[in-house]
């Protein structure tokens, strides 16, 4: 896949391959990125929330955030896949949802994003499931950027306006902040012109934002 092909992408089931691909080619890239992509399903979850119609199900998405931030409470985590595995699901959606929460209390990095499909998209029936695909694919642009263009990021732009709006716009989920964060950056002395894109494009944005976890360190988020 070239970058060109990558950006105009519609549906997220056809990005998995050229990922896992680039993910295998560059492995150094690979630990940050799978905390992203973990992040990248808790969005294609919460995207179809109303699929999640247990308590446990919403917990375990929930979870899996905290996971990805290294808040995670690890006996909470065990106890909760337990009490998923016991679930009775009524239909096939809801085993769709229960393998989805699995998956993500048990997996990061490409498996989340296979889960999003194999699960997830599957769990809206066949004549939703195009439109699920095509829904994460502006996600997983978020989270991933573009991996066949590559952006030389300096960590001097990491300074304390742009690492604070950085901070206050994912503990707030305040994406609607991204235009100043590019102004910011702009301030700092940025001129790389994808970073720049990313954060005036129309998003949507969520939390493993490309963008955003470059300026909190690739170590991810303060606590929050
Ligand atoms: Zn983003």
């Amino acid at each position: 896949m070239t970058a060109d092909e990558w950006d105009r992408c519609p549906r997220s089931d056809r990005m998995i391959l050229p990922l896992h691909e680039w993910l295998l080619a560059n492995p150094a890239a690979a630990g940050p990125v799978d905390r992203r992509l973990r992040l990248y399903a808790v969005a294609c979850c919460r995207q179809r929330w109303e699929l999640f119609d247990s308590d446990l199900f919403r917990r375990a998405v929930e979870v899996a955030e905290e996971l990805a931030e290294g808040r995670a409470d690890e006996k909470e985590r065990a106890v909760l896949y337990a009490a998923i595995m016991d679930f009775p699901t009524p239909n096939g959606q809801s085993h769709c949802i229960e393998n989805m929460t699995l998956k993500l209390l048990q997996n990061r990095g490409i498996n989340c994003v296979a889960a999003a499909v194999s699960d997830l998209a599957f769990a809206t029936g066949a004549g939703d499931f195009e439109a699920v695909v095509q829904a994460q694919a502006p996600l997983l642009r978020c989270v991933v950027g573009n991996p066949f263009r590559p952006v030389a990021f300096d960590p001097a732009l990491r300074t304390p306006s742009t690492s604070e709006l950085a901070t206050s716009i994912y503990a707030d989920r305040a994406f609607d902040r991204m235009p100043a964060q590019a102004d910011a950056l702009e301030k700092a002395g940025c001129g790389l012109p994808d970073l720049l894109a990313h954060c005036r494009g129309g998003g949507p944005h969520v939390r493993g934002c490309w963008v955003i976890d470059l300026l909190l360190g690739q170590a991810g988020p303060r606590a929050v």
